[in-house]
């Protein structure tokens, strides 16, 4: 059935984002509507406002977020009436060969379903009849959603949503860079370069991890701050040294690992330079398309370094989410601390203007 659902919708690039009241079609094949509980803003639905992330508007934002099924479509097994599903940005459709060689974030569909379900088309309708776009296939700030079954994951109703929801993006993106993409051994070295909610979680991966130095950089001293609450041995405000890279250099002699949470070429080098031998540097921050990045090409082989990337945490959703809050629940990762402050829909352009100014360690819309 179709439901109306107040939603927060970027109508063109550039300007501040509006809650409006759009219509959520009920769920086709292999899809499920969803009573959204929480949803987190993540600068990823920002970058969407601006076209740094080129997904069209009009476009209902939202890719982390956490609530109840209340309807499912034909066809659907997985899931029933009051589960409790985080979404997945990623579409993972298990038949693929990256699905198959346990690369769900690779997954060759996945392309199809970026601002569309994964057939193309969407269950989200404006004032006008006119067809909204939802972000990574979710479009979850919104009080309904209706996704296809591959971009959700069923989740413990222990759990509180706020804290659920937040393991669909920031805490399987940081944690998930630290413990699949880069590996990170007991007693290493390592930086994080930029302490949002993803650069936190990067953070408290390497405490889980055993890494004997975490350096965090940023420019803001209340991000430090949290940083240090996170489990950073050290911090370095980049306003206050020349150099952020010599800056780690000097404090560790060369770090093992060094992650990337900003989204910008200059600061991918910074975490490149400050590398040891043998030292790997992995990029999660999403950069403008056009963005490059200049490393000298010799200390790939004389060094051994390596540069990489990490989508979602490398994150096998349908395993990983779950794992993650396993953790949470055993006390080794924090999630209730990241929430900073929860907002109702309606004050949404502050939730976005907070984060910009990096008030909040997560920001989070809550749903009656
Ligand atoms: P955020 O806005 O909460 O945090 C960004 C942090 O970077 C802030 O603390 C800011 O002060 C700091 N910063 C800005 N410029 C800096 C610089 N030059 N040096 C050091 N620190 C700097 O953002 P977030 O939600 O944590 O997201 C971080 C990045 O990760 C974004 O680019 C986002 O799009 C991206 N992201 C990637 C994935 C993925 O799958 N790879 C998933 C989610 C988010
Ligand atoms: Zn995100």
């Amino acid at each position: 059935m179709d439901r109306k659902a107040k939603a927060v919708v970027c109508r063109e690039w550039g300007q501040p984002v509006q809650v409006e009241t759009i219509t959520v079609e009920g769920p086709k094949r292999d899809e499920i509507t969803v009573k959204i509980a929480a949803c987190g803003v993540c600068h990823s639905d920002h970058s969407a406002t601006t076209g740094k992330i080129p997904y069209p508007a009009p476009l209902v934002l939202g890719h982390e977020a956490a609530g109840v099924v209340i309807e499912v479509g034909e066809g659907v097994t997985a899931f029933k009436e009051g589960d409790h599903v985080v979404s997945s940005f990623i579409s993972m459709c298990g038949k693929c060969r990256q699905c198959v060689r346990g690369r769900p974030v690779l997954c060759e569909n996945a392309r199809k379903a970026m601002f569309t379900l994964p057939d193309g088309t969407v269950r989200t309708k404006g004032a006008d009849g006119e067809d909204l776009n939802v972000f990574g296939a979710c479009g979850v700030m919104a009080e309904y959603a209706t996704m296809h079954v591959d971009n959700c994951v069923k989740v413990d109703e222990s759990v509180p949503m706020q804290n659920a929801a937040l393991v669909g993006c920031a805490v399987m993106t940081g944690v998930g860079a630290v413990f699949n993409t880069a590996k990170v051994e007991p007693g290493s070295r390592t930086a994080v370069f930029g302490i949002g909610g993803v650069g936190l979680n990067a953070i408290q991966g390497c405490v889980a991890a055993g890494a004997e130095m975490i350096v965090a950089v940023d420019n803001n001293e209340k991000k430090l701050q949290m940083a240090r609450e996170f489990g950073a041995t050290h911090t370095i405000n980049i306003n206050e040294v020349e150099d952020g890279a010599r800056a780690v250099k000097k404090l560790t002699g060369g770090v093992d690992y060094a992650f990337e949470c900003v989204g910008a070429g200059p600061v991918v080098e910074q975490a490149y330079k400050c590398l040891g031998r043998g030292g790997t540097a992995v990029v999660v921050g999403v950069s403008d398309p056009k963005d490059k990045t200049s490393i000298t090409t010799l200390t790939l082989p004389a060094d051994e370094k390596t540069l990489k990337g990490s989508w979602l945490g490398s994150a096998r959703p349908q395993y990983d989410f779950p794992r993650i809050l396993g953790l949470y629940r055993a006390g080794k990762l924090k999630l209730d601390e990241l929430v900073t402050r929860t907002y109702h829909i309606d004050d949404a352009p502050q939730a976005f203007d907070d984060m910009l100014a990096g008030k909040n360690a997560r920001g989070v819309i809550v749903f009656d």
